[in-house]
């Protein structure tokens, strides 16, 4: 969806130099079509419509992304209250939402039990107890799934790996069987499936399909106790190509390992966040200044007016985003690092990269549709980037440029 046009880059069609003189930078650009692409290519990996694909919100909480989602019959996996409340807002039902996180609280529990989600997915048995007394005051039954660790490597950043034993999430399988025999005596529990998620940027079939094996190994003990389970969910993770490496084979993941179970007459919920919006987004930013090496050992930096707080995750998990100029022009090839305004070394958007600059050029950051804009802060007294959706052949701007305004009117008068 993204590409060049006679020298100019757009997306569907609308030059990015329109969008950015339109809205300003530094800004968040996304891509209907690409999105929906994205969606339809892995419905149709996973048996056509036979599994439920619960958004995961967090990677893009965007009103207008999670409408479109909707649309395209997507559910959602939530991990706040405040999430929840984006859904509805956004028009999503309760009934489509998995609720993920080891850190429920009370509010959220409540909240989630009076509107009426699919199910939570507990991360322990403290949660199970909580959710069992919130039901039971609150006189409503909690479906319920319990996330089960079940201790593979993700091969991934561990940051993002999330299925091993001494990670938070999850509990072992032991832990989990019994968190189910409780639930099923319980009358404010119901027992409705299982879940995992072992991480981000999984790049292969692997660690899902021993991941999916550990869970299927719980069902069968607790269909021999006569403790049913409805769906499986193998949560999300699915990598998209960066950094040279590919990203994860869908088709073959529908078939070796979706299939399996669907071949126990389970539904299938998965829950990407990533690999729906990550490359439906890019950030555009402006130079602002050039500071070439002068001397031996010195690098040629690229100030831009984006930073950090816009787009976290260069500094955060060292993530490798290609940066290109959006309009050509004939300034000699340079090695840059590209780096933000920020007061932090860390703030950088991308290191070593071959680029013709000039100042006032126009860039984009590419696969910046994912844990872009959601972690985005205030920090250094910036405010947050709008957001734009492009769609057939046109743009708007489904969220605007926060006001220094917007930020001082949480503080009142100060002391
Ligand atoms: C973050 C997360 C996801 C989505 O991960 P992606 O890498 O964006 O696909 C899904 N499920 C859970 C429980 C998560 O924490």
């Amino acid at each position: 969806m993204f590409g060049r046009v006679n020298n100019v880059m757009g997306v569907e069609d609308v030059p990015l130099v329109a969008i950015a003189d339109a809205v300003g930078t530094p800004a968040y650009v996304y891509s209907q079509g690409a999105i929906e692409d994205r969606y339809r290519r892995l419905a149709r990996a996973l048996g056509g419509g036979r599994a439920r694909i619960c958004y995961a919100v967090k990677a893009n909480a965007n009103l207008a992304i999670l409408g479109l989602m909707r649309e395209l019959g997507a559910g959602f996996d939530i991990v706040s209250a405040g999430e929840l409340q984006r859904v509805l807002r956004a028009g999503g039902a309760a009934g489509d939402v998995v609720f993920s996180g080891v850190g429920k609280s009370v509010a959220e529990i409540d909240f989630a039990l009076k509107v009426g989600i699919h199910c939570f997915n507990v991360e322990s048995e403290a949660e199970l107890e909580r959710l069992e007394s919130r039901a039971r005051l609150l006189s409503r039954v909690a479906p319920v799934s319990v996330r089960v660790n079940p201790d593979v490597d993700a091969g991934t950043h561990p940051y993002i790996s999330t299925g091993r034993r001494e990670n938070k999430f999850g509990v072992p399988e032991g832990t989990a069987l019994g968190m189910y025999r409780h639930a099923a005596a319980s009358d404010a529990l119901q027992v409705r499936g299982i879940d995992c998620h072992i991480g981000s940027q999984v790049r292969e079939l692997g660690p899902y399909a021993a991941a999916c094996e550990r869970l299927l190994g719980v069902v069968d003990t607790l269909a021999a106790e006569g403790v049913p389970v409805d769906h499986v969910d193998l949560g999300g993770g699915f990598a998209v190509p960066d950094d040279g490496e590919p990203g994860l084979d869908v088709e073959a993941y529908g078939q070796e390992v979706a299939a399996a179970v669907f071949d126990r007459g389970l539904e299938l919920i998965v829950e990407p966040g990533r690999y729906l919006v990550a490359q439906a987004g890019v950030l555009l930013t402006r130079v602002e200044y050039l500071k070439r090496a002068t001397r031996e050992g010195q690098r040629n930096f690229a100030v831009v007016d984006a930073a950090m707080n816009d787009f976290l995750r260069p500094a955060l998990y060292k993530a490798r985003h290609p940066v290109k100029a959006v309009e050509a022009n004939d300034a000699a090839p340079l090695r840059w690092d590209v780096v933000g305004p920020v007061c932090e070394t860390g703030d950088f958007l991308a290191t070593d990269r071959d680029l013709a600059l000039t100042e006032g050029a126009l860039l984009a950051v590419f696969g910046a549709g994912a844990y872009g804009m959601v972690l985005s802060s205030n920090y250094n007294g910036r405010g947050r980037a709008p957001e734009v959706l492009v769609s057939d052949g046109d743009f708007r701007v489904v969220r605007r440029r926060e006001t220094v305004g917007d930020q001082l009117a949480l503080e009142g008068e100060g002391r």
